[in-house]
């Protein structure tokens, strides 16, 4: 076999075998298939596509790069969880304590922030001290003591993505739905769990700007789950708007606290995504008998203090300092504080959550490269959201940074950000659906 031929077959848009596609990674991954030929059949896939067995057997070889997580020691039950990324979500930051504080173990695997996206991995990070690089042994250990741990992917764990990853980043084939779904499942399958909640972000914050697309990698991710015997769940999510008040790290994590001591001020769509998430974890691990069983539990977990309780255990387990949780209330600690105040009097009927999101990377909370260093306390909280009332000179936003100039530069993009009317917006789904959830 040679990868030349291989990358001609999916040039002509023929279908490789299984086989093709294991001798590639394989072979990539053992260095002895170098990155422009992989760049070739990246390309190749991002024009004709793979089918579904394609996109399985793509998936096999990649968990088969590397090790997987095996939890058969310690009894379960475990669940994993995914969000596809979107401004605002700092929804497993809630979930992972959620579903450990009522005994469903979660090892869960998280990623960094790129672009106007946020990742879990910078927001725990902005806890001084918490460590998310934890390697097999210390996730299973603290899995085990703790319940669940929130780390970085472990470099022993699919290095074949690792690898794939960067050459699409760099090759612009990253918007493949074969290449996006086998990266996240192989991820998912290697991590162990039986169970696995998808969250398929859909809206102009998201990778999948339309349901339809959405739709559809969210069917074929729980097909890839399936093929290997996991029960996977998609729930469509909106990002057409920020998720919660806040966009940002150390101001997500204080909106996190917040929702988790039952504050008054949590944001309802925030709220939402949040227990509709853990209800599916808790309907999978057989915690709950039906969907609204699984509500329930979610947030009597958050009513209790039993969910706040374990987010502090996950974070001191790594290091991290509890006491910051507990005094979380309090705002980011920015060199530079600015508020955005409304030109005209009206209602909210839009946030644009791509230009939240680019407008925190620009203040230093996100990367545009991914040696870019963070900004734990930059970010961006909206005052106001969609629909509520605005009187000209309102703050409906505040900006945090360390950089006086970038605060200068985003205000504008944040004002422009808000679209303010005379009458409210149509409602806009927050769920949009949730696939195969067999209740
Ligand atoms: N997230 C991933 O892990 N992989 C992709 O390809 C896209 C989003």
């Amino acid at each position: 076999m040679r990868a030349v031929d291989i990358i001609h077959k999916k040039r002509r848009g023929e279908t490789h075998t299984p086989a093709e596609i294991s001798f590639l990674i394989q072979n990539y991954v053992h260095g002895a298939i170098p990155d422009y030929q992989i760049s070739a059949w990246l390309m190749a896939v991002l024009w004709r596509g793979l089918n579904e067995e394609e996109t399985f057997a793509l998936t096999s070889a990649m968990v088969a790069s590397g090790d997987t997580l095996n939890l058969s020691a310690h009894p379960g039950p475990y669940v994993d969880k995914h969000s596809t990324g979107g401004v605002g979500d700092k929804t497993t930051l809630a979930v992972v304590p959620i579903l450990a504080s009522a005994g469903v173990r979660v090892p869960k695997m998280s990623g960094r922030g790129l672009g106007h996206t946020g990742g879990t991995l910078d927001k725990l990070e902005s806890l001084g001290g918490t460590r998310t690089a934890l390697t097999t042994e210390e996730i299973l250990a603290q899995v085990e003591a703790v319940g669940a741990c929130i780390c970085a992917q472990t470099s022993r764990l699919v290095p074949a993505d690792r690898l794939l990853y960067a050459l699409r980043d760099a090759t612009d084939t990253v918007e493949s739905l074969p290449l996006i779904a086998a990266s996240i499942m192989s991820k998912k399958i290697a991590g162990g769990c039986p169970s696995i909640v998808l969250d398929v972000k859909v809206g102009g914050g998201a990778f999948m700007k339309t349901l339809e697309e959405a739709r559809t990698l969210a069917v074929l991710m729980i097909n890839i789950g399936e093929a290997h015997g996991r029960k996977t769940v998609a729930v469509l999510s909106g990002m057409d708007v920020p998720l919660g008040y806040t966009v940002g790290n150390r101001v997500e994590v204080r909106e996190v606290v917040s929702l988790l001591q039952n504050n008054a001020w949590a944001e309802p769509r925030l709220k939402t995504v949040v227990c509709t998430l853990a209800a599916t974890g808790f309907h999978l691990a057989g915690r709950a008998p039906s969907f609204a069983d699984g509500v329930a539990l979610a947030e009597a977990q958050i009513v209790s203090g039993a969910a706040f309780e374990k987010l502090t255990e996950i974070v001191a387990a790594q290091g991290g300092d509890p006491e910051y949780l507990a005094h979380a209330a309090k705002p980011p600690v920015a060199k530079v504080k600015r508020d955005i105040r409304s030109e005209t009097s009206g209602i909210v009927r839009h946030v644009d959550a791509e230009a939240i999101g680019l407008a925190a990377m620009r203040l230093g909370a996100g990367r545009a490269a991914k040696e870019d260093p963070i900004d734990p306390t930059a970010g961006v909280v909206l005052r106001e959201t969609v629909g509520c009332p605005v009187t000209a000179g309102n703050i409906i936003a505040t900006l945090y940074t360390g950089s006086e100039i970038a605060a200068r530069e985003v205000a504008p993009q944040v004002l422009a950000a808000f679209e303010i009317g005379q009458s409210p917006s149509p409602p806009s789904a927050v769920i949009h659906e949730i696939i195969g959830l067999h209740v």
